[in-house]
């Protein structure tokens, strides 16, 4: 059976050494109650309730899976008792608005507490975390009635949410979607059309279920410019917050996939189900970007979670399992064979999931404080500046992070021999459930296609050199003793900034080579902020060398990154500037 231990040790230097996010909190009124000892113990309960209680489902609730019958779905055996123990702990509201029952945590708090949750259960995971984006979506859009009724049941999780998109036909392009939304003279809308692959349509872990839906109104205009947000429970509420009677929205079936199978992803049919608009007319996109935002970090941090597990789980192989000898000599005299740790390509393939998930750790950080101050800064200037760095890095965050994250788990995996595709380990799991976050929440693909068109070509590139200041700025701080760091990051800098020139380049002379180039240019962009996060890292860690082997250790785990990992850089360089031909000039015949 797989083992974890939250990082807690790692997430510490990250959030208190490197960000030093208590001294943030303390000036902020936002979070005047926010301090170490409490983040501590905070993390502390967390690790310990996840290790223990959300953990072991994850084995069975991927043997079990969910069941329908009827038009009901019943989850794995145990997800019922230990998502009441989670809502009752006040898991679900951690970083919810303390006016609707939440505990106001910032996201600098609750991201680390979802790598550890989606490290433990990423089936399990999505029953509060959908809840959680629904809410934030009404939080921001819905009238403040239905804020009071609403949010204070999904934050004690007597209610969980949904976002209901996806349509048979309509996946990534949803200004084709085909529900339809009738207004009724009460105000309310009747909402018909069937959605598919929604996580947690029907299932047996809350007394109601609040689905968002997008759908148009009979004359909405063509594309995505005519889609609204609908507010559709399961059961009707009445004025003070009591379910009642049963809206016409019913589970059709559920899919058999590949892996997160203790989560039900259901087929859903909206018969005339009534509902109401949130947000305005015609702009339910936008107000269902808020949760997508929240989502996709989210995402990310299924992709480090999964990554920091299968990583444990290598490492603790590769120091047990006795194969071949040390090129260096035999290391174990007494034993038949020394551990598989003693091979240089065995540390290479840890070495380099853990340099990726510390790195991942610290930019998850990075993007969650620009998160807290899009939020919660305390002048419109920063809010601004900090809302354009989060909309530049989200795509990053999500796809990023899940492409490393599910590449981590195969390649542990790997370190496993034939070990690690038999059920036993656990290993073939990690990556069975790890590839769908890849997929989900918008594909990596068109991640990819967000951040260099939206995000870069259409600022012309604005936001990406604001980054670069920054990164320079850091230059300066890296003396003796950082010289990896100083010259990588260099490198980095002027690479990003040669990538960004060659996409706007293109970009003005053929239609297709900002996609063509898109993913070469989010890994590009991804690696470049990891060699910023590694710096940042180091300079903390070089500070403190004396003190403690932990310390040390971060400085060569950041050298192995710098030397090993960060020169991926130049060739997604190159492949950037063979631009879109290499691909377009191929007939459609020939595929
Ligand atoms: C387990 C699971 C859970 C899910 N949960 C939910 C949920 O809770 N709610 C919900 O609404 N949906 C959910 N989804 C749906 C998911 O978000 C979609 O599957 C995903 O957005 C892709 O849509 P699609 O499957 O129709 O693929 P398509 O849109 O058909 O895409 C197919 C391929 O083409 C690429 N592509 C598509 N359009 C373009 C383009 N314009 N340019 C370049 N490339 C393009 C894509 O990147 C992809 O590689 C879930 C799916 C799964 C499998």
């Amino acid at each position: 059976m797989p083992v974890y231990k939250a990082p807690l040790r790692d997430m510490r230097f990250v959030a208190f050494e490197v960000f030093q996010a208590d001294k943030l909190w303390a000036s902020n009124p936002a979070f005047s109650e926010i301090d170490r000892e409490v983040v501590d113990a905070v993390l502390e309960e967390n690790a310990r309730f996840n290790e223990e209680v959300v953990m072991p489902l994850n084995r069975s609730g991927d043997e079990e899976g969910c069941r329908v019958d009827g038009d009901k779905v019943f989850t794995p055996n145990g997800f019922q008792a230990a998502f009441r123990q989670y809502a009752e702990g006040g898991w679900i509201g951690l970083g919810a608005e303390t006016d609707y029952g939440g505990q106001g945590f910032p996201k600098m708090v609750t991201v680390m507490t979802d790598e550890i949750l989606y490290a433990c259960n990423p089936s399990f995971a999505l029953y509060p975390q959908l809840g959680i984006g629904a809410a934030l979506a009404l939080s921001q859009h819905a009238s403040k009635e239905v804020k009071e009724l609403y949010l204070p049941k999904i934050y004690s999780g007597e209610w969980c949410g949904t976002m209901c998109l996806t349509e048979p036909h309509a996946g990534t392009d949803l200004g084709i979607i085909r529900s339809r939304a009738e207004p009724q003279a009460d105000g309310s809308y009747l909402i018909t059309g069937t959605k598919i692959f929604i996580t947690g349509g029907e299932h047996d872990l809350a007394g109601n279920i609040v689905h968002l839906v997008l759908a148009k109104l009979p004359d909405a205009p063509a594309g995505s410019k005519g889609i609204s947000l609908f507010l559709v429970p399961k059961f009707l509420v009445d004025k003070d917050g009591n379910p009642g009677a049963r809206n016409a929205v019913k589970v059709g079936s559920i899919e058999h996939k590949m892996g997160i199978k203790g989560s039900a992803t259901c087929v859903m049919n909206f018969d005339g189900a009534q509902g109401w608009l949130v947000g305005k007319v015609n702009e339910g996109l936008a107000a269902m970007f808020v949760m997508m935002n929240y989502e996709r970090l989210s995402m990310g941090m299924q992709g480090l979670g999964a990554s920091e597990v299968a990583y444990q789980n290598a490492a603790a192989y590769a120091r047990d399992r006795l194969q071949g000898r040390s090129a260096r000599g035999v290391q174990q005299k007494d034993k038949m064979a020394d551990p598989l740790l003693v091979h240089p390509d065995v540390r290479r393939m840890l070495l380099t999931v853990r340099a990726n998930n510390e790195a991942a750790r610290c930019f998850a950080m990075y993007v969650s404080k620009a998160l807290d101050e899009s939020r919660y800064g305390m002048t419109e200037e920063i809010r601004r500046v900090a809302s354009d760095k989060v909309a530049l890095f989200t795509p990053i965050a999500k796809a990023f992070l899940t492409d490393r994250g599910f590449d981590a788990c195969v390649m542990a995996q790997q370190v496993f021999g034939g070990h690690g595709y038999i059920r036993e380990w656990g290993m073939e799991q990690f990556v069975r459930d790890t590839r769908i976050a890849q997929i989900y929440e918008g594909t990596n693909g068109v991640q990819a296609m967000d951040l260099a068109g939206r995000k870069v070509v259409r600022n012309q590139g604005a936001s990406v050199r604001i980054y670069l200041e920054e990164v320079r700025a850091l230059f300066a701080e890296l003396g003796a003793g950082l010289e990896v760091f100083a010259s990588g990051l260099k490198h980095a800098a002027n690479v990003l900034e040669e990538a960004t020139r060659v996409l706007l380049e293109q970009a003005a002379q053929d239609v297709d080579s900002t996609n063509a180039a898109a993913v070469d240019y989010l890994h590009l962009f991804g690696l470049v902020a990891y060699a910023h996060m590694w710096s940042m890292m180091a300079r903390v860690a070089l500070a403190h060398q004396d003190d403690d082997l932990f310390y040390r250790n971060k400085l060569q785990l950041g050298h192995y990154f710098m030397q090993r990992l960060l020169p991926e850089i130049d060739s997604r360089l190159q492949a950037i500037k063979a631009g879109s031909q290499t691909m377009m000039a191929f007939a459609e015949g020939y595929f």
